[in-house]
């Protein structure tokens, strides 16, 4: 009689947890649409008042996610009776909502307001520092920004390095013990294969790219190739901004970004396939999870191993441009007529230190997101000030890639994450490449054809098998498993290694 009772009351608190995870997703999902407004649409001078309007929001969005309610399910919810009732997805949506429960409900709402109304603050003072070249006008945004971010560590408990909490809102289950070696096994072998191809009398001639070409016609090429790629045009939008991303309103509604350069056709090309990556994965979670929690990529990390391995293992592969570099010859003829295809293979994958992290190659991307590891470590263990950055900055960036940024614009200021406080964010981009890497080996143990496919352009069988395996899941699964489960090991830096070292030996004939 009592197992009855108990089930009966796990049986309502479900339902009633069910009903306000879904209430949260489609906060999320209005809030995504305001800020993708914010980003594409909203005229300047509205944006301000706007900003108002979106914190007052997210407050509420906020305010249910950590509300009474919320965690008295979560308690019923999660006790080992409760386990035994709930299935395996419910389970995950109960292990997503608490995660950020326990993190976030001794975060007071008025000081999550304050944050909110601070970043978007950030944001402007960000763009107009940038904009001037006067990392004064940032700094004192970027302290308060620190601090609070110093305090949020302290209220969400780390076992060993306050970094750890950080990362662990974008990765879970990532720790700087982790992460410390995968970098540092990194870190030795790109700066050692780095100094060989500089020294390699090879130079791919990138020159072919200091041209113009028409940004209607780069538009044009756009657009043939999302759709080929697996991006569903009836299930997204391909606007523009100065800093393209993804932007997924629901599973059916997936808005990426591009910018288009005269000067730069590497620039629109090589972004709209990364955002078609990250778009694409959105567009093929499982539609169950629709309204719950896991309506999303499994950590920013996975998330980035989709966008890197589009753009890089498929859209820099020698394979992609048998099929792509006619088409792209036929667009702009008077610019590429004269160069063949193998040139313009290694063109695209010249390697090159440079001052901008998203204008990186393969190779050198993974040093500049070190960088911003290192300083965002040494901030919050208060080893380093904000107002020592940009001195800070181009040190390391003389240390690690030879070159000194000559304004801060170019060199501090670059990023837009510190300013809506994504400290812990960066290291998910070399997490991509990683992750990528890793299911590159696999993929091609599994899709015998994988190359041969990309050389038809047929990529059918590859979105299938990145969809069963990783897409369709959604946030089901923890990075960490998925990443087990796909490719049957933990994640190592070996394969990232042996792909560039394999790749640029070829290229740079070493
Ligand atoms: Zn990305």
């Amino acid at each position: 009689m009592e197992h009855k009772v108990l089930n009966q009351s796990i049986q309502t608190a479900v339902e009633a947890f069910k009903k306000l995870d879904e209430k949260i997703t489609l906060f999320t999902s209005a809030t995504s649409l305001l800020d993708w407004d914010q980003k594409v649409m909203a005229p300047k001078k509205g944006r301000k008042a706007f900003s108002k309007a979106i914190g007052v929001l997210k407050t509420e969005e906020f305010k249910l996610m950590v509300s009474e309610e919320m965690g008295e399910l979560l308690s019923i919810l999660s006790t080992p009776e409760a386990a035994d009732h709930l299935d395996e997805v419910t389970k995950a949506r109960v292990r997503e909502r608490k995660d950020f429960y326990d993190r976030s409900n001794s975060i007071p709402s008025d000081m999550f307001q304050e944050y909110a109304v601070l970043t978007a603050q950030a944001n402007e003072s960000w763009e107009e520092a940038r904009e001037k070249n006067d990392f004064s006008i940032f700094c004192p945004d970027l302290e308060k920004i620190v601090e609070f971010n110093r305090k949020v560590v302290e209220i969400y408990g780390y076992e060993k390095h306050p970094y750890d909490a950080l990362l662990n809102q974008y990765e879970p289950g990532l720790t700087v013990e982790k992460l410390d070696p995968l970098f540092a096994k990194l870190r030795e072998k790109s700066i050692d294969l780095l100094q060989r191809i500089q020294q390699s009398a090879y130079k791919p001639p990138v020159e072919i790219f200091e041209q113009s070409f028409s940004v209607d016609k780069q538009k044009e090429f756009n657009r043939y190739l999302l759709p080929i790629l697996g991006f569903d045009m009836e299930a997204g939008r391909l606007d523009e901004t100065v800093h393209p991303f993804a932007q997924p309103i629901n599973i059916n509604d997936v808005r990426i970004t591009t910018r288009y350069i005269e000067k730069n056709v590497r620039a629109a090309l090589f972004g709209t396939i990364h955002e078609a990556g990250h778009g694409i994965y959105e567009q093929n979670i499982d539609e169950q999870f629709e309204g719950t929690a896991l309506q999303t990529g499994a950590s920013y990390g996975i998330h980035e191993s989709q966008s890197r391995f589009l753009e890089n293992m498929v859209g820099r592969s020698e394979e992609f441009w048998k099929y792509f570099y006619p088409k792209l010859q036929e667009h702009f003829p008077s610019q590429l007529e004269q160069v063949s295809e193998e040139d313009f293979y290694r063109a695209i994958n010249t390697v090159q230190p440079s001052m901008i992290r998203v204008e990186a190659d393969e190779l050198t991307y993974n040093l500049h997101i070190m960088i911003r590891y290192e300083i965002e470590k040494a901030l919050l263990e208060g080893e380093i000030e904000v107002k020592d950055l940009p001195s800070i900055w181009n040190q390391k960036m003389e240390e690690y890639l030879g070159i000194t940024p000559a304004t801060d614009s170019e060199g501090v200021l670059q990023d837009v994450h510190w300013s809506f406080g994504g400290l812990g964010y960066f290291p998910s981009y070399s997490l991509g490449n990683l992750y990528a890497a890793q299911i590159l080996n696999t993929i091609k143990k599994e899709c015998p054809n994988f190359y041969s496919d990309i050389e038809n352009a047929n990529f059918d069988n590859i979105q299938e098998w990145l969809k069963t395996n990783i897409h369709q899941y959604g946030k089901l699964y923890t990075p960490n498993d998925l990443i087990l489960k796909v490719t049957g090991e933990e994640l190592n830096a070996n394969y990232l290694v042996e792909y560039l070292e394999q790749k640029y030996s070829r290229i740079y004939q070493l």
